[in-house]
């Protein structure tokens, strides 16, 4: 998908422009279940595609990442690390921008109560973070 996709946030404080991508990923570790309350999904976005105007507020997460919200109504907006790779909210976007759900990760760390039926790839705990070795030990974004 090329297209620019345009979002925004519950109150329309905050608009998001980006070009995304097709596939989305749930993430069950501690910070991105906390910080969404719930289930958090996230959608990637091209480099340098990420276009927000309104009132963002910011939470340094990680030594390597942040998490941004609207100041005005809280809905969240994404998760960017350092290279300054953003993971959208699927939901600012209608439907999600065209998107699927494609895979899981922490997903041995999901809660008794819930989880995700279908055929998504599912990565632990472990193999995400071997995978990923800029994340610090035992360190989620
Ligand atoms: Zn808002
Ligand atoms: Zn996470």
């Amino acid at each position: 998908m090329s297209k620019v996709q345009h979002g925004r946030c519950l109150c329309g404080a905050v608009t998001v422009e980006a070009v995304l991508s097709d596939e989305m990923g749930a993430c069950f570790c501690d910070k991105c279940v906390r910080w969404s309350g719930s289930a958090m999904i996230g959608v990637d976005a091209e480099v340098g595609s990420v276009v927000v105007t309104g009132p963002v507020k910011t939470y340094r997460s990680s030594s390597f990442a942040e998490r941004a919200w609207c100041d005005t109504c809280g809905s969240n907006l994404w998760i960017r690390d350092d290279g300054k790779q953003y993971e959208l909210m699927p939901g600012l976007f209608p439907n999600a921008g065209g998107a699927r759900l494609t895979h899981v990760v922490y997903a041995d760390r999901a809660p008794d109560g819930w989880n995700y039926a279908g055929d998504l790839k599912r990565v632990s705990a472990q193999d995400y973070e071997t995978s990923n070795p800029f994340v610090p030990e035992g360190e989620t974004p």
